[in-house]
């Protein structure tokens, strides 16, 4: 990798570094508004309840109120307009609260953004930059506003975005421009991406004044296309609507040869698939979807498409970082070791006024005085700042940064004034890619080289070391096993090396002078596991999900925090990139043999990340991977789920995943799996419902019509049925609670079919028992003589009571229904209680009576109903038991 440094003579003395003031960016927020682009709206209450009826089913049923006013069937046809109406409320309200909660989930996921106010430097939401402010660009954030650069440092923008064009920008500040050049290149626009380097600008204009701002505003927002999930159950919808329609083709020619009314068949048939076509699936899908989102958000995982909810619950590999997602990413300084071998600790308490520096046999000045020239590389080639508010120290920046200036502050080494000692003339700033950090600054008549970086890497850029203020040649085995032992104690380790070159203005500084440097020392940071890992572990190894760590840390160090966080592997699991890059070489297969078993990954380079995800894929895994810097959006993008890091994570790593960590932490990822996990069950409980009552229905009249009966349901009565049977229930399943096993069973292949075995044969079941066993019944009423009417009001009641039988015991695929909590799920209770009671009611109100033709049952009529609707319990809690059994079933 190449890097240019730019030369900047007066870098550090660059006007508007206090920024604007608090109460004058307040007062501009006020004038200039928020920064953000017009939102689309979301559809009103109205639209919505208009838009229910864009739908064939509904056409069908308004060509049914249509023939039942031909026929002068008045009651009917108000019935069905009742049903319309209805159905269309339900609908709207279903979908008003799901966007609603789409909407409240979107906030969540602001951008943010670096600007100096006061003169000092804070991270605020992108919102909230008005124009005047001091911006602060790094690689991987995205440009917040338009922004005038005043500083520079080889950065390149890509705003393809804009222009089209896929070749990075690149960009001057303005007072390093000279006339010829392009006022564009001085400009950074809002909305495109910082691709290298870092800058700073002054906005010039925000929201809609910006250059995609006012693009926006006139070409309006393109629509938002449905997720794949629902496509695929759309398809399946159709697929329903089909067979359905093709059965009733059937029944109508069927019935016309045994001479019943075109018109009654006409109905009937538009009746049936009404009922049988699950219409109400891609909303409840939706919100099963919506209500997981809402879980996964206070569980700090911001879902960003709503698939990933499900596609989370199938992975059986997390790919994940080490720094700040096993770990807390609070680092801090505790050891120092000389090359002469003396050891320092630093105190690690909160209070970094009382830490103090200590060495053995020395006082703490004297120890702060061994330290000083390390501490110094340590603070010179820092992008970090420490700045005390309200009595308490607060850093902003690298978190590795930021502890290093600590340790030189609890040293006694002030890092303020520094810099003015050391006029800053170039910098090379840190990227995990180069493993190290460089500056240049005047020094006398010469310009003093500081480094930071990678132990391996800064024993190779030196050549000689520092003992007893003399200088001899490097001891590079000595130095080494000295970094072991830190690592070795899990500690993160960082060396420091300076040197120098002369001041030659014709010559820029770069990489290539990080030669024949002196080392001056390693220190070693402590970062404590996050208390939640070991379990989350715990909980992966039950939920038989693999856990890979892949860090640019180094080896040692990644093995003692994998051990830590209780990801327990064998020696021969550990890797290093290099062995990644040697086995990519030999080809994907040599690659993939080791991505088989390797479970930590050290040294890997974020573009690495890509290949590992890639040949964990190959091999079978459905691969779910972290990820915060710019070089992570690859992987972030191409891996089955992305999962970027909230706090650290750069916009654009944040843009390429699927799902956003709040509070990086890697135990959210467990919990993530776990609500992801539920969705996909609580899919497949509506699915259970509504297939199955609708096949049942469909059953009843397949057998009813060829063997000669009448029709056993009027079509306002199946109207009715699916109204107060399916209308609230399926949505209520769909919120169900989790059953507690989902992190105790192995992952699902993610090429499983909804209908799998459990899936038909439960849905055979309880078609064959409602569908049969309705039949059944209402072909013995006609036999004893019951009047038509009167078996077919038993029968609608019989129909209610399975297919409330039905919602229960779909609340589980597997566990009893006597063994989840009864009032587990009270809309669900409650849904069927008030299906139940509005029939019970119906049957005593004149205007539902005459037209549903039902009537009052006697207490024997009640009870022959209820012994055969309980005849569907009694099934599905067998066949349950059997697949629970560890012989029966499939699993
Ligand atoms: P991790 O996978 O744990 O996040 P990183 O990729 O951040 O590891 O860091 C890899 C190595 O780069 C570290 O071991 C350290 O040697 C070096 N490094 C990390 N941060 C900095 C920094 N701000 N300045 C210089 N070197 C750094
Ligand atoms: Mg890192």
């Amino acid at each position: 990798m190449t890097t240019t440094v730019k030369t900047d003579e007066n870098a550090p003395a660059i006007p508007f570094t206090q920024g604007l003031t608090s109460a004058e960016a307040r007062t501009r927020l006020a004038r200039f508004g928020p920064n953000q682009l017009p939102e689309p709206r979301a559809p009103s209450p109205l639209a919505l309840f208009i838009r229910q009826f864009r739908s064939p089913l509904i056409y069908i049923l308004l060509l049914a109120a249509v023939v039942s006013l031909m026929v002068s069937e008045l009651e009917d046809a108000v019935f069905i307009a009742i049903v319309l109406l209805l159905n269309g409320l339900l609908g709207a309200a279903q979908e008003y609260s799901a966007g609603r909660a789409a909407v409240a989930l979107r906030k969540l996921d602001l951008p943010q953004t670096v600007v100096v106010r006061d003169g000092q430097t804070l991270g605020i939401e992108a919102s909230r930059l008005v124009p005047g402010d001091l911006v602060l660009l790094e690689a991987g954030s995205r440009v917040p506003a338009d922004l005038d650069l005043v500083e520079a440092n080889d950065l390149q923008c890509d705003e393809s975005l804009l222009t089209g064009e896929s070749l990075p920008a690149h960009k001057i500040a303005r007072s390093d421009a000279d006339r010829t050049a392009d006022d564009k290149a001085m400009i950074a626009f809002a909305a495109t991406l910082i691709t290298r380097g870092r800058g700073r600008g002054l906005v010039t204009a925000t929201g809609r004044d910006t250059q995609i701002g006012r693009i926006a505003v006139e070409i309006g927002r393109a629509s938002v296309s449905q997720p794949p999930l629902m496509i695929r159950l759309a398809h399946f919808s159709n697929m329903i609507a089909w067979t359905v329609g093709g059965i009733s083709l059937c029944l109508v020619a069927m019935g016309l040869m045994r001479g019943l009314a075109w018109n009654d068949l006409l109905l009937m048939s538009i009746a049936l698939a009404v009922c049988a076509i699950p219409e109400g699936l891609p909303i409840a899908i939706s919100i099963s979807l919506a209500l997981s989102m809402r879980r996964m958000a206070r569980r700090n995982v911001i879902v960003r498409h709503m698939p990933a909810v499900e596609t989370l619950g199938s992975c059986t590999m997390i790919a994940t970082d080490k720094t700040g997602t096993l770990t807390l990413n609070e680092l801090t300084v505790t050891d120092i070791r000389l090359p002469d071998g003396t050891h320092l600790v630093l105190d690690a308490h909160k209070d970094f006024d009382a830490c103090r520096i200590h060495g053995a046999n020395m006082t703490t000045a004297q120890a702060g005085k061994r330290a000083e020239r390390l501490l110094r590389a340590a603070s010179l080639p820092n992008e970090g700042s420490l700045v005390c508010r309200e009595g308490s120290w607060q850093g902003v920046g690298d978190t590795v940064d930021i502890a290093l200036l600590a340790a030189a502050h609890k040293a006694g080494i002030a890092s303020g004034g520094m810099i003015d000692d050391y006029p800053l003339v170039a910098r090379i700033p840190y990227e995990p890619d180069l493993k190290y950090a460089a500056s240049f600054h005047r020094r006398g008549q010469r310009v003093g080289i500081f480094v930071k970086g990678s132990a391996e890497t800064l024993i190779d850029m030196a050549d000689r070391m520092e003992v007893d203020n003399r200088l001899v040649p490097i001891e590079r085995e000595t130095l080494f096993a000295q970094k072991e032992e830190m690592a070795g104690r899990g500690l993160r380790v960082l060396a420091f090396a300076e040197g120098e070159i002369s001041d030659d203005p014709a010559q820029t500084p770069g990489p290539h002078h990080l030669v024949e440097l002196v080392f001056l020392g390693l220190v070693g940071m402590k970062d404590p596991i996050r208390s939640e890992v070991p379990q989350a572990m715990a909980d992966c190894r039950s939920a038989g999900v693999d856990v890979a760590m892949l860090t640019g840390d180094d080896p040692r160090t990644a093995a003692a925090i994998a051990a830590q966080a209780g990801l327990h592997v064998s020696p021969g699991q550990l890797t290093t990139g290099d062995q990644v890059r040697l086995a990519e070489e030999a080809g994907a297969d040599q690659l993939d043999a080791l991505t088989r078993t390797a479970r930590i990954y050290a040294r890997v380079a974020p573009a690495q990340k890509l290949a590992i995800v890639l040949s964990m894929a190959r091999n079978g895994h459905f691969v779910a991977v972290t990820g915060d810097g710019i070089n992570d959006a690859p992987a972030l993008r191409h891996a089955h789920v992305g999962v970027a890091m909230g706090l650290k994570g750069t916009e654009v790593a944040k843009e390429s995943a699927d799902i956003v960590l709040t509070d990086d932490n890697f135990a959210s990822i467990v919990s993530g799996i776990r609500e992801g996990r539920t969705a996909y069950a609580n899919i497949r409980k509506v699915i259970l419902m509504l297939v199955a009552t609708g096949a049942a229905e469909t059953l009843l009249f397949l057998l009813a019509i060829p063997l000669g009966l009448p029709m056993p349901l009027l079509p306002v009565q199946l109207l009715w049925l699916n109204l107060v049977t399916n209308g609230i229930q399926d949505v209520a399943l769909a919120s169900e609670k989790p059953e507690g096993n989902e992190l105790t069973r192995p992952p699902r292949t993610p090429r499983e079919p909804i209908f799998d075995r459990t899936m038909i044969s439960r849905i055979l079941a309880s078609t064959l028992v409602i569908g049969g066993g309705g039949f059944a019944i209402f072909y013995w009423l006609l036999a004893q003589g019951y009047e038509l009417s009167q078996a077919r009001n038993m029968l609608l009641l019989l129909f209610v009571m399975f297919e409330n039988v039905q919602t229960f015991t779909s609340r589980s695929e597997r566990q009893s229904i006597f063994s989840l909590p009864f009032f587990g799920n009270p809309l669900l209770l409650a849904s069927v209680v008030a299906a139940q009671a509005i029939h019970i009611l119906a049957m005593y109100i004149p205007w539902f009576r005459t037209t549903l033709e039902i009537a009052p049952n006697s207490f024997a009529q009640w009870m022959l109903m209820l012994a055969a609707a309980s005849s569907l319990v009694l099934t599905t809690e067998l066949q349950k038991w059997l697949t629970r059994r560890p012989a029966g079933g499939n699993r």
